[in-house]
C-alpha cells in the first residue's frame, strides 16, 4: 500500500479517528473516577531536574486501556500546553507525554504531590485543548504502529513550515482539522434517526468550504496555522482529502432499512414510512397488514395467506 493509499482512504481515517477519541474518552474517564474516590495510589511519581519538574506517569494497563503506552506529565517553562508521542527503539513500548507550562502557576505549586495529581486530574478532565493535543499524539502513535518507516521523524533545527509539512504532522493535524467533522459522524452513526436534527446542531451545510471553515473555527488555533503554513501542493491534498470526508459526512442518511421494506411487497407500510399521515390512515382503515402471515388483497380485506379466496 502506498502512503498516498492509506492517506486518503476515508473508513480508515473514521476509524482511527473514533479510536484515538476512545482512548481519550477512557482517559478522561479514569482521571474523573480518579478525582472522584481521590484514589492517589494509581499515580507513580517521580522528580527529575529539580523541583520545578513534575513527572507523572501512568500505564494505559491502569486506566484500563487496551493498547500498550504510558501516559507521562511533565512541565516545562513554555507558554502553552504541547504533546509529545515517542517509540523505544528496540521496545514496542509508547510514550505520550503531556507537557503543562509551568510559568502559570505559582511558584512551588507543583512541589506538592497532591496539588500535582489534583492539578492533573482537573486539567485532563475539563480541558478540551488537552483532548486535541492528546488525540494528536495518538494519531502519531498508530502511525507508528503501523508503519513506523514512512512516517519520518520530527528534528530539532526544522522551520514551522518544514514541521507543518512533515507526512506525520499533516496527518496528525488533518486529524484535529476534522474533529468537528468527525464528532458528527460518530454521533449521526450511534443515532441515525436523528439526523435532521444533527445537522443543524452541528451546522453542517451543503457548502464545503463554509462547513471547512466551520471546522477551523471549531478545532484548536493550532490547526489554523497548520492550515497557514502548509506548502501549495499539502494544502491542495489537505482539501481533497477534507472533501473526501466531507462527501462521506453528507452523504449519510437515516437508517430506513429501504431494502428490507420494498415499495411493491410491503406498500402500506413502505408509504407509512415516509409520511406518518398515512400510516395513520391504514391504521384505520386496518389495511396495515402483519407481514409474516398476513397479506393485504386489493378489496382492502385482511386475510391469510393460505385463505381459499
Ligand atoms: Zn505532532
Amino acid at each position: 500500500m502506498k502512503l498516498l493509499d492509506i492517506i486518503e482512504d476515508v473508513s480508515l481515517d473514521i476509524t482511527y479517528h473514533k479510536h484515538a477519541v476512545e482512548i481519550v474518552n477512557k482517559i478522561v474517564q479514569f482521571f474523573m473516577n480518579s478525582g472522584e474516590y481521590k484514589d492517589y495510589n494509581k499515580f507513580k511519581f517521580s522528580r527529575f531536574g529539580g523541583m520545578k519538574t513534575v513527572y507523572l506517569w501512568i500505564s494505559s494497563q491502569d486506566m484500563g486501556i487496551n493498547e500498550n503506552f504510558r501516559l507521562l506529565i511533565t512541565g516545562k517553562d513554555q507558554a502553552d500546553f504541547t504533546g509529545s508521542a515517542t517509540t523505544f527503539e528496540n521496545s514496542d513500548l509508547n510514550c505520550i507525554t503531556l507537557v503543562f507550562p509551568n510559568k502559570k502557576f505559582p511558584d512551588g505549586f507543583f512541589n506538592n504531590t497532591q496539588n500535582t495529581i489534583d492539578f492533573c486530574i482537573n486539567e485532563i478532565t475539563y480541558n478540551r485543548k488537552i483532548h486535541s493535543i492528546l488525540k494528536h499524539e495518538f494519531i502519531h502513535m498508530f502511525d507508528n504502529d503501523r508503519n513506523p518507516s514512512i512516517y519520518s521523524k520530527n528534528s530539532d533545527n526544522e522551520t514551522t513550515k518544514e514541521y507543518f509539512n512533515n507526512p506525520s504532522e499533516f496527518n496528525a493535524f488533518y486529524h484535529n482539522v476534522v474533529e468537528h467533522l468527525m464528532s458528527y459522524i460518530n454521533t449521526v452513526e450511534k443515532s441515525p434517526d436523528r439526523i435532521d436534527e444533527l445537522r443543524k446542531m452541528f451546522k453542517i451545510t451543503n457548502d464545503f468550504k463554509q462547513t471547512i471553515k466551520l471546522c477551523l473555527d471549531k478545532a484548536p488555533w493550532i490547526a489554523t496555522e497548520f492550515f497557514n503554513n502548509l506548502t501549495s501542493r499539502n494544502k491542495q491534498a489537505l482539501y481533497k482529502r477534507l472533501y473526501k470526508l466531507y462527501d462521506y459526512a453528507i452523504h449519510l442518511k437515516q437508517q430506513t432499512n429501504e431494502s428490507f421494506i420494498t415499495e411493491g411487497r410491503d406498500t402500506p407500510l413502505y408509504h407509512s414510512y415516509r409520511d406518518s399521515k398515512y400510516a395513520v390512515t391504514a391504521l384505520k382503515t386496518n389495511r396495515m397488514a402483519a407481514k409474516t402471515t398476513q397479506r393485504f388483497w386489493k378489496d382492502g380485506k385482511r386475510r391469510l395467506d393460505n385463505d381459499p379466496e
